[in-house]
């Protein structure tokens, strides 16, 4: 996969995405015209997120704030998925919810009211917008078992004893986005695919176990049971969306199974193509491997900001690589990010607060490279560049703009409000260094460091930070 692209003349306004689907940069056309609907797979909220899921938001949150900065309107549809994804991520073990329900000694409601709460937080910390519209598997019950009739009545589903699975002999092009090729499966895997006809039919609808009694079960025409996983996602993305969506999105590890199958259910429902766009996130690795769970080799938000850093370097650090390359996480990359983001603050503020309007030419040279398969590498090392040469109120104010796609404050230093009390100190340093008083101006300075700020001397005027930033 070549990432990295070689500039495009782009016209301003055209953004050009590598859609998973086709396996192809294409020039981004919406249905609408300046309009955007996107969806964006949320996380099965059984657990705290780890940075790894984290980068797949930022790298969404980037893209909305593109097209954004592009003049589209963009509605985004993030779910949360609190029942139905088993340990698997086909049909077999337990559902996340429940295991993890019974290991903590909750209801699998209170676990999922939790996660998502810390979920949240994380995406407030990450500086993340947040979404149009959050929507919750379970509240979307009825829709889901509306969308299996609509796959029942045209033929599309059959009965186990333990549920409703889709039949994917039915479709000739199943498993198109994974590139399954016919079989559907490498050869040689042994998989037990239990009553299923095919290895890569899936559950719709799940029975409940009739030895045990689930916490999350409803009625349905099929018996008392729970929704499939992919299911969801489906449903609440025709529901809020539409039955075609611009752009979705999700993580690498998705493509074989949770989207092939959205994909295949969505369009033998409607008959129509279900997604225009595909984009997917590579891992976040730790030494080379995937950051999961199962791993046991997971950082969360809440690890980062105990050993001391801003979860925006995290940020920082997730825009230096390109979202379609492997990021490993070291913590000496991590230091390093903070660094480069407090310089860049630091950086920034020393032209003051005053209003002017940003640099054409840096602005475009910007948008040439977000506008080109989201390439933050690319924006960060213009950053960079405009940040190191003679800065210009004007090019301080482009770099205020890229923020609004970047969203990593970098206007922070600007809008900190500096205590009265330092405020005065600061004057009286100046008047003392008028009077060529150094020995007590140093010990006013001295005074200043001990409150907890600094003063810098700048061409400017003297300027005062919070020690540490
Ligand atoms: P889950 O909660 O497992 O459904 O995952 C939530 C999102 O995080 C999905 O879009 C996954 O594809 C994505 N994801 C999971 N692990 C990683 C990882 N190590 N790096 C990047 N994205 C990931
Ligand atoms: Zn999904």
């Amino acid at each position: 996969m070549n990432i990295n692209q070689k500039k495009r003349k782009s016209v301003s306004g055209s953004i050009y995405l590598f859609d998973t689907y086709e396996r192809k940069e294409r020039l981004f056309v919406p249905l609408k015209p300046g309009r955007v609907k996107m969806y964006t797979c949320g996380p099965t909220v059984y657990d705290y997120p780890h940075i790894g899921n984290l980068r797949a938001y930022i790298v969404a949150d980037v893209l909305r704030n593109t097209l954004e900065f592009n003049g589209y309107k963009v509605k985004q549809v993030i779910n949360i998925t609190d029942v139905g994804h088993l340990t698997s991520d086909a049909d077999s073990g337990e559902d996340k919810m429940e295991l993890s329900a019974r290991k903590q000694k909750r209801s699998a409601f209170e676990i999922a009211e939790l996660y998502t709460g810390i979920f949240k937080q994380n995406l407030l910390a990450l500086n993340i917008k947040p979404p149009s519209v959050w929507s919750k598997a379970t509240d979307h019950i009825s829709e889901q078992i509306t969308l299996i009739q609509r796959l029942e009545k045209a033929g599309y589903t059959y009965l186990t004893s333990d549920g409703v699975y889709f039949d994917t002999s039915r479709l000739s092009n199943y498993g198109h986005l994974a590139r399954l090729g016919v079989a559907g499966i490498k050869p040689g895997a042994r998989v037990d695919i239990g009553e299923k006809n095919k290895i890569t039919d899936f559950a719709l609808w799940k029975f409940s176990p009739k030895d045990r009694k689930r916490q999350m079960e409803w009625q349905s025409p099929w018996g008392i049971g729970f929704p499939g996983w992919h299911i969801e996602c489906s449903a609440m993305a025709m529901k809020y969306l539409g039955e075609t969506i611009d752009i979705h999105t999700g993580g690498i590890d998705h493509i074989p199974v949770h989207h092939t199958n959205e994909i295949a259910q969505s369009e033998a429902a409607t008959g129509k193509q279900f997604v225009r766009y595909w984009m997917h996130v590579a891992f976040l690795t730790v030494n080379g491997k995937k950051m999961a769970k199962s791993e046991h080799n997971f950082v969360t938000l809440q690890d980062i900001v105990d050993r001391g850093y801003d979860p925006l370097a995290f940020r920082y650090l997730v825009l230096t690589s390109h979202y379609r390359a492997g990021l490993n996480f070291t913590w000496p990359s991590l230091r390093g990010a903070q660094k480069a983001l407090l310089s860049l603050r630091e950086k920034v503020s020393i032209l003051g607060n005053k209003k002017v309007s940003p640099d054409k030419q840096e602005l475009q040279e910007f948008k040439r490279c977000i506008n080109n398969d989201f390439n933050t590498p690319q924006a960060i090392a213009l950053l960079w560049k405009i940040a190191d040469s003679p800065l210009t109120p004007q090019k301080k104010a482009a770099i205020l703009e890229f923020d609004k796609v970047l969203r990593l404050n970098l206007g922070y230093l600007l809008s900190e409000k500096i205590p009265e009390e330092i405020r005065v100190l600061v004057q009286k340093r100046e008047d003392l260094r008028e009077d060529n008083k150094w020995e007590e101006s140093d010990r006013v300075r001295q005074e200043i460091i001990k409150k907890g700020y600094e003063v810098r001397d700048t061409s400017a005027g003297p300027k005062v930070i919070r020690r540490g930033l």
